[in-house]
């Protein structure tokens, strides 16, 4: 009736690379809002982080153009290459070639070792280069495709022979997936910000997505034993006489398969907790400004109107400027959300913020006219999976309240009378 416990590093080490992952995805954001008009700065955040997160030594940041790929940034690899080979240099498409097979497959391409690839024999200029000017042996391309569209390549480099795994390689692709988003928005400068919201928003689906993969699987084996261990129990009661004593072992398994599966939640949130938030000094008046713009169409889409109070004088607050931005868009969707539901009377998302001398920072409200919050609701909200929403995943207030409490703020809500619901929350002052 005992059963394994599994080793829980293979979930942490998930968790981990999702964090990284969604840090690498926030890093590009930054990137893209600090430069909208200069690309230079967001390849080399792109590339920088896709170096980062598949452990590879060196990087090159290609783009696809009519004569081949020109070389738009690099890490590494040393200063004789640096110096032979520009960036801008062009390398031509050649039948064949790693950049061939890259631009005909549109997937990734993995050479475990360079020097005993056929192109190399060949003497295909890219892979000589890389094998006889830098002594790079392994080498990763990933595509950088926007709507099945060809827009360049990432070029992940080892000076070993060390293969890229297979996680490493889906954790580059998705990054590329995702960024390729980001330098679409910056074609078209004036909608960039629309863009910056498209991607925290594919981002934030795609970390779901793959979190909720990550705890389902953990989370279906006690509750597997806690089945077996119930149908046990059922069995020994059967007997004649029931055998209480097995049934009484057999709920106590069942009771420790229950707390198993919740200390595997409260491990998840707890690794996210841990995350250190970056620690800018962040003007709240701006970031704000900037989500109620992104939300603007949404709220006048489903006839709310929105009004603003804002301080004067209000201290920048210490924090991450990116993940601050993603909890009040949660608030703010969930708010025209709880809105959109409600058939006659106003419709009013109120936005405030103050300073509040007290604690010692600055305190921010997202109020709405809608349904308002049940009794059951109220003490359930910031419970991860509580939702009242077909399509929800019901995770969104529980990552708010832990980035809020990360920065050393707290996150609540009140029902509001006559009707509606209030979020507010507080973060310290830098
Ligand atoms: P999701 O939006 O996926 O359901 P959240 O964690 O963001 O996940 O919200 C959890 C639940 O809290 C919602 O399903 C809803 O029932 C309730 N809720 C959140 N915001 C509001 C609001 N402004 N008014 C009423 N209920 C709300």
């Amino acid at each position: 009736m005992r059963h394994l416990v599994r080793s829980r590093s293979e979930l942490q080490r998930q968790v981990t690379e999702l964090v990284e992952q969604q840090a690498a995805i926030s890093e590009v954001l930054r990137a893209v809002a600090n430069s909208p008009h200069d690309l230079q700065p967001i390849f080399d955040t792109i590339l920088i982080n896709a170096t980062r997160l598949c452990r590879a030594t060196f990087g090159g940041f290609l783009l696809f153009e009519e004569k081949g790929y020109r070389t738009a940034a690099r890490i590494g690899p040393n200063p004789v290459y640096a110096e032979q080979r520009p960036l801008g240099l062009v390398y031509p498409i050649r039948q064949g070639d790693p950049l061939a097979r890259l631009t005909e497959s549109g997937s990734p391409v993995h050479i475990a070792d360079l020097a005993a690839d056929q192109a190399y024999l060949r003497r295909d200029p890219l892979v000589v280069d890389l094998v006889e000017l830098t002594d790079v042996r392994t080498c990763l391309l990933v595509p950088l495709l926007k709507d099945d569209e060809l827009i360049g390549a990432l070029g992940m480099t080892r000076e070993q022979v060390q293969p890229f795994t297979d996680r490493q390689i889906d954790l580059v692709r998705d990054f590329a997936a995702q960024t390729t988003i980001a330098l679409e928005s910056t074609r078209r400068e004036r909608q960039y910000r629309e863009a910056q919201m498209a991607l925290a928003h594919a981002n934030r689906v795609a970390m779901m997505g793959q979190l909720t993969a990550s705890i389902t699987h953990e989370v279906k084996q006690p509750i597997a034993a806690a089945r077996n261990n119930a149908r046990a129990a059922l069995n020994f009661m059967d007997k004649n006489p029931p055998d209480l004593g097995e049934v009484r072992e057999a709920l106590g398994c069942i009771v420790d398969d229950a707390d198993r599966a919740g200390d595997i939640i409260d491990r998840i949130r707890d690794h996210i907790k841990k995350v250190p938030a970056r620690k800018d000094a962040v003007e709240i008046n701006d970031a704000i400004l900037e989500v109620i713009a992104l939300t603007r169409t949404e709220a006048a889409n489903n006839s709310v109107s929105v009004r603003t109070q804002l301080a004067e004088g209000l201290p920048r607050v210490q924090g991450d400027r990116v993940q601050l931005q993603q909890v009040m868009l949660n608030l703010i969707v969930n708010a025209i959300q709880a809105m959109s539901g409600i058939g006659e009377g106003a419709r009013e998302l109120q936005i405030s913020i103050d300073a509040v001398p007290s604690e010692g920072g600055v305190r921010v409200g997202v109020r709405d006219t809608g349904p308002g919050l049940s009794p059951e609701s109220l003490s359930r909200l910031f419970e991860p999976f509580y939702t009242t929403k077909p399509e929800g995943m019901g995770m969104g207030l529980s990552i708010c309240r832990s980035i809020i409490e990360a920065h050393g703020g707290r996150l609540w809500a009140i029902p509001c009378e006559p009707q509606g619901a209030l979020f507010q929350f507080t973060i310290p002052a830098d």
